[in-house]
């Protein structure tokens, strides 16, 4: 089913390789045993877990991408204290290790509903996205491609991965699309009442306006509906190639991928609040001259900002 080198950034012996492919499937089968601290899942969860696969697998299948469901025990529900001593932070709502092949959900942080099936589809659509990674005596194991972030340790320090806060919000975008699309059902089968979709507070909102920006402009210079452009970008997630995002420097100039690459990647908020203000401004402008200074701006700040970040050692991505 996998196409393609699962290793990349550098020439791979035979040998090296079968053995780095042999460690992420052990990893991969020894992630299904329970972890520290982890809660038994109540019906309701293996209920929730079930439709989230299924839901996945359904819209997956509309767009073309065959779908392997996570077994359950391969979603670890933690409690926030346990949450936060494996995965380093207590604020995000859940994770999708790419090494191991697992899913760690931040129980507190939920009250069910569609809150917990947001988060579970979200962390299946990343587990179920393109994954490459890379690997060397230096750096161990590394991923180097999850959907559209993209981080390359073998020029930049680890943990700088381009296009973090894009692919998050088409991540968390295709979730909200898939229980809008079946709130009926939702309410019907898990007694998720309509309104509490409708009113929905996803996640990752507070980029709303730079990604309405980025898919009507797409569908403007492309000629097709929101709605297709939309489909491009969920369906970019899992392809080989990063072809879907060209139609975002053939709408915004050359220089808009490596501005949009900024978005939400620094750790501390106001950092990145500040370079996603101009990565934002960049995006809303017409002006030429305007966005060559906006540019230089969003690469300047974010340069300085990651400085400070790697100085104080901060490290992880949710
Ligand atoms: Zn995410």
């Amino acid at each position: 089913m996998e196409k393609g080198p699962k290793f990349i950034g550098r020439a791979y012996g035979e040998e090296e390789l079968a053995q780095a492919e042999k460690s992420l499937e052990r990893w991969a089968k020894e992630s299904a045993a329970p972890v520290e601290g982890e809660e038994e899942k109540t019906e309701e969860d293996h209920a929730y877990i079930d439709k989230a696969n299924d839901l996945l697998r359904r819209r997956l299948a509309n767009l073309g991408i065959p779908y392997t469901p996570i077994p359950s025990e391969k979603i670890h529900m933690l409690s926030a204290e346990a949450y936060e001593k494996r995965l380093g932070n207590s604020v995000d709502h859940g994770f999708a290790s790419a090494f191991d092949d697992a899913i760690f959900v931040n129980k507190n942080k939920h009250h069910g509903g569609a809150d917990l099936l947001d988060t579970l589809i979200h962390e299946m659509t990343h587990r179920a996205s393109k994954h490459r990674f890379f690997g060397s005596e230096e750096h161990g194991t590394v991923p180097a491609r999850i959907g559209y972030q993209l981080a390359s340790p073998w020029k930049e320090p680890e943990g700088r991965a381009a296009l973090t806060g894009f692919n998050e919000i088409v991540t968390e975008y295709m979730a909200v699309r898939i229980l809008e699309a079946t709130k009926e059902e939702l309410e019907q089968e898990l007694g998720i009442a309509n309104k509490d979709i409708e009113g929905f507070q996803y996640g990752y909102a507070q980029y709303n306006d730079v990604f309405s920006k980025i898919v009507r402009g797409v569908a403007a210079t492309k000629g097709i509906s929101v709605r297709e452009v939309m489909d491009d970008f969920e369906r970019g997630q899992f392809a080989e190639s990063l072809f879907s995002l060209k139609a975002i420097e053939a709408t915004f100039g050359k220089s808009s991928l490596r501005v949009l690459a900024c978005l939400g990647v620094l750790r501390d908020s106001a950092e990145r609040e500040k370079v996603d203000v101009l990565v934002e401004r960049y995006f809303s402008s017409d002006n030429q001259d305007e966005k060559v200074n906006l540019q230089k701006e969003v690469r300047s700040s974010f340069e300085e900002a990651w400085h400070t970040q790697m100085a104080q050692g901060e490290e992880g991505n949710s």
